[in-house]
């Protein structure tokens, strides 16, 4: 699985009126035909995409959200989420303002991205595709619906599915057709959510929030390949989640008092989590591997986006106005940190379709283990019949055993020949002392022979007369062996039979598996007609 890094965009708005009325100073610039921003007289940051003051929402939109919209249709999860100070430009960035006010140039991304989403459906006429919505705030570590403002927080549950991606159980998902259908449920939404006037910001946004475009693709075409085998319809489910987080403020700067104070610290305790959690993931140096995502709902929610299996793009905002440095520097630091961030995109085929993709592996494996098996096997009948090596080997020693016992019985011919020859001239010539001596040595050593054939038959329980000593030694060992490898070849016919058996095993599991899989098609096409139906 490829790593990639999350990719960091930094956007620095223009003085506001009000700015540049009270001659606020600019301290942070885009460096021209670079990547980076410098920050003071010397602070110089690098980043993946640097955008300045007179920078346009379509070219923010182009260059770092488009290919995360594309990479939504090939199914992968995708994640922008924007951070800096209050009034920095976040919710201008992401626009998830009051769209209906804003014209169209200075749309925000959600609006262009959402455009883009319907155009692409309508250039895939081959694929179904099913777009659901959701939006959900945290305001104060509580969970809100803004789709559905009556649901309790008490019933919005973040879990994580089988797969580690985290999904808030119990929140609104509307299904939608058009670009125009989840406008409107944006903008119903972002109505629903908490702003407030702070000395920072007229409409600062008090909570995060996450924006949720989910979509389902499922191939239309189920066709049957050449081979017979059998192709289940892709099922592809990806998200797009637009984060607008609440800005990290100073409450010295922002004068809060009372429940804007309590709303601040509830803020700032979050963002610090996901500072935390960007440190830790993006620190090179890091030996432990904990992640701190469990200390606030928002890394929770955040946990596929940073360091999980989503393509992620950060877009850090920050101010010109040199009465804001302090912020802008440690925001640029956090960006500069989530730059070594790597996550591990993958595309999402849905637990169906997954299920039935691995059957069909399973099934192709097996086939193949099948068909070496039954190679294998016939091979080894082959040998088998036409001779293993053991059977040769018998074969070789069989015609040894006949030439040796031809051999011996020759030479037992001319000893006993001799033997009777030797004692008749014994009797009848006189021979010297040296003589006699040689041929007495001759016959005792024919008689030492004679012995030892006997023994050595005896000592093996045989009945073999005498004479036929010599050779049935060599007949008995060689019958040993022959037993040895009699012995080796009915071990090796049982493994046989044994393989045998587990190839029928097999081809009952494989002939199983093909019937599921033929069941879950069935069901497949069924639930596919049920849902063109309903649609
Ligand atoms: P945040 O969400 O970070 O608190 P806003 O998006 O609400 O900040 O922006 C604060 C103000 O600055 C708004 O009035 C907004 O219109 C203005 N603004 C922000 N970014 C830009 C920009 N790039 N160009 C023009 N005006 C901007
Ligand atoms: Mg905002």
């Amino acid at each position: 699985m490829e790593e990639i890094p999350v990719k960091v965009a930094v956007r620095i708005r223009p003085l506001l009126c009000k700015e540049a009325l009270h001659n606020h100073q600019v301290c942070v610039r885009v460096i021209p035909n670079s990547q980076q921003v410098i920050i003071g007289r010397d602070r110089v940051f690098t980043f993946d995409f640097v955008f300045g003051k007179n920078s346009t929402q379509d070219e923010v939109y182009n260059t770092c959200i488009k290919p995360l919209v594309l990479s939504l249709i090939e199914g992968y999860n995708a994640t922008v989420f924007a951070y800096g100070q209050t009034g920095s430009g976040k919710t201008y960035t992401i626009g998830g303002g009051h769209i209906a006010s804003v014209v169209e140039g200075q749309k925000g991304i959600i609006p262009r991205a959402i455009q883009e989403i319907f155009q692409s459906i309508s250039e895939h006429p081959s694929i179904d595709f099913n777009v659901k919505v959701s939006y959900i705030e945290v305001y104060k570590e509580d969970l809100r619906d803004l789709l559905e403002l009556e649901t309790s927080m008490k019933d919005l549950h973040i879990r994580e599915d089988e797969k580690g991606n985290t999904v808030i159980v119990g929140a609104k998902e509307c299904h939608v057709e058009s670009a125009g259908e989840v406008m409107s449920l944006l903008e119903m939404g972002n109505a629903a959510r908490h702003t407030g006037t702070t000395q920072m910001n007229e409409h600062s946004s008090r909570s995060h929030a996450i924006f949720t475009i989910s979509i389902c693709q499922v191939h239309k075409n189920m066709e049957a390949a050449e081979d017979g085998s059998w192709y289940s319809p892709r099922h592809i489910v990806s998200k797009f989640h637009f984060v607008d987080l609440a800005g990290s403020e100073r409450v010295t700067k922002t004068g809060n008092t009372g429940e804007r104070f309590k709303e601040s610290i509830q803020i700032n305790s979050g963002l610090l989590a996901l500072g935390n959690v960007i440190s830790a993931l993006g620190d090179p140096r890091r030996k432990s591997s904990h992640i701190p995502y469990r200390d606030a709902k928002i890394t929770r929610l955040l946990k596929d986006s940073l360091g999980g299996s989503a393509k992620t793009v950060m877009i850090t905002c920050v101010s010109p106005s040199s009465s804001n440095f302090d912020e802008s520097l440690n925001s640029l630091k956090y960006a500069n940190r989530a730059r070594n961030i790597r996550n591990k995109p993958t595309v999402n085929f849905s637990p169906e379709s997954d299920r039935i993709d691995e059957m069909e592996f399973e099934i192709k494996l097996l086939r193949e283990a099948l068909q070496s098996q039954q190679a294998g096997v016939s091979q080894t009948t082959q040998i088998n019949r036409e001779g293993s090596p053991d059977t040769n080997r018998i074969h070789s020693l069989e015609e040894q055993v006949a030439q040796l016992q031809g051999e011996c019985l020759g030479y037992q011919c001319c000893v006993e020949e001799a033997f009777t020859f030797l004692v008749d001239l014994k009797d009848t010539v006189r021979l010297n002392e040296k003589q006699q001596h040689k041929l007495q040595e001759w016959f005792n050593m024919i008689q030492e022979v004679r012995k030892a054939v006997l023994t050595s038959f005896r000592g093996i329980g045989g009945t073999a007369s005498l004479e036929e000593g010599p050779q049935h030694v060599t007949v008995l060992q060689l019958k040993r062996e022959l037993k040895k490898c009699q012995c080796v070849l009915a071990a090796d016919e049982v493994v046989f039979n044994q393989k045998e058996l587990e190839v029928k095993e097999l081809k009952n599991q494989v002939q199983m598996m093909v019937q599921e899989n033929k069941g879950h098609a069935v069901s497949l096409k069924e639930a596919q007609k049920v849902n063109r139906l309903q649609n």
